[in-house]
């Protein structure tokens, strides 16, 4: 058997990038959209303000009119039109949000006038308009959400002030999730001698759920190539992809790759030059992605991360950028080999991160306290001591 070419990252990354996606959408109510992807561009589909406005309580005036006092002639409230037209010597007492009444073009602050026997007086100069000028944040038809963008909250706020009932949104699309391994039980059994608890499920399930997708947790399946081989197919029944973990390496009892190939699917690459994940494997049938992940945890986690989750956020039309910032590295850090590029979980604080106590990537608890990666490029052997080096948020 010929060993598999190990793939340079980038080289990876391309073949992930050119795996087809078929978008599809669903419209949601508002209510039902939250951090679901936009499937269209949303224009304005009219002015905001829709109408000029009172940006205060105060009085509404004309600005040039320097009278000694104002007769107040009504009070508008925010959701009743004013009745009457401003004149010199006149004003409105008007509130917060209510529509600016005619001839008006100023609002004096309520804190810059006293008001008796309705009559106002200004006693304090108020330099400002006040006013929230029609169609001055958005004009009918411009530009406002692009198709791919997240409906978090502040989102979702701006699509209801522009009164969407429902936004047509990226179908979710569905990833089945098997995870190979005699030794695994899940959480809440008992654990036997030798056994250990899946934790690949479950993070898994949270990764996806993080990037907007709907799991599929098809649980524990023994290392077994016909067993595996027939997971895969009912994974590939109800899921558009499939992840798999464990079984990749090149252990007696490890048959994903054979499975793989058994239940239909063309391989594109079983070897990265990446740590931790190394043996990971890309394949497909039809339009399904499949992906085989090392089944230690944190490599699970990381090949997830960096490139399961933006082919995935692709197919909810989203251009996934990780959020990389400088940060001071204080302590430094030297590798004997180089060859591979090195994702070490790091902890960013104000401008400086650390390389957390790392064992490998069986080192959950590493990861769980890390909030980003630190990726040593291959060829690297060597950050000295206060470098600046990028990291990569979690
Ligand atoms: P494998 O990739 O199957 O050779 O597994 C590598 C290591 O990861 C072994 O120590 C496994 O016991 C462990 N492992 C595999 N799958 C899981 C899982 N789902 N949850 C936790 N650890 C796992
Ligand atoms: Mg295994």
């Amino acid at each position: 058997m010929s060993p598999e070419p190990m793939l340079a990252i980038e080289e990876a990354e391309r073949i992930l990038d050119a795996f087809p996606v078929l978008a599809s959408s669903e419209t949601k109510p508002l209510s039902a959209a939250q951090n679901r992807f936009l499937a269209r561009d949303i224009v304005s589909p009219g002015d905001v303000p829709e109408f000029d406005k009172s940006a205060m309580d105060g009085y509404a005036c004309i600005s040039g009119d320097d009278s000694p006092s104002y007769r107040v002639i009504e009070t508008i409230a925010a959701g009743t039109p004013p009745s009457q037209t401003i004149t010199p010597g006149l004003c409105a007492r008007i509130m917060t949000g209510a529509m600016l009444p005619r001839g008006a073009d100023r609002v004096v602050m309520r804190e810059c006038t006293e008001e008796a026997d309705g009559v106002m007086r200004i006693i304090r100069g108020d330099p400002r308009h006040n006013i929230r000028r029609r169609g001055e944040d958005l004009r009918a038809g411009q530009a406002v959400m692009a198709r791919g963008d997240r409906l978090v909250a502040a989102r979702i706020a701006m699509l209801a002030s522009l009164g969407f009932a429902e936004v047509p949104t990226a179908r979710q699309p569905r990833v089945a999730i098997i995870t190979t391994g005699s030794e695994l039980v899940p959480p809440g059994a008992p654990l036997g001698p030798g056994q250990i608890y899946d934790s690949n499920s479950h993070s898994l399930v949270a990764q996806l759920r993080d990037c907007g997708c709907e799991p599929i947790v098809l649980g524990e399946v023994a290392d077994h190539a016909e067993t595996t081989a027939l997971a895969i197919a009912s994974g590939l029944k109800q899921g558009d992809a499939l992840i798999l973990s464990g079984g990749v390496s090149a252990g007696d009892f490890d048959y994903v790759p054979e499975a793989m190939k058994r239940a239909g699917c063309t391989l594109h690459f079983q070897k990265i030059a990446v740590q931790p994940g190394m043996p990971t494997v890309f394949a497909s049938r039809g339009e399904q992605a499949v992906f085989g992940l090392p089944g230690n945890p944190v490599s699970t986690f990381v090949i997830f991360e960096v490139f399961i989750k933006p082919l995935l956020l692709r197919w909810l039309g989203h251009a996934y950028r990780p959020l990389v910032l400088p940060a001071l590295l204080e302590a430094g850090y030297r590798r004997r080999r180089s060859e591979r590029t090195l994702f070490l979980p790091a902890f960013y604080r104000e401008g400086k991160a650390e390389i957390l106590a790392y064992h490998g990537s069986a080192h959950l608890h590493a990861l769980s306290r890390a909030n980003a990666l630190l990726r040593v490029p291959a060829g690297q052997e060597s950050i000295p001591a206060g470098s600046m080096v990028n990291v990569r948020f979690l």
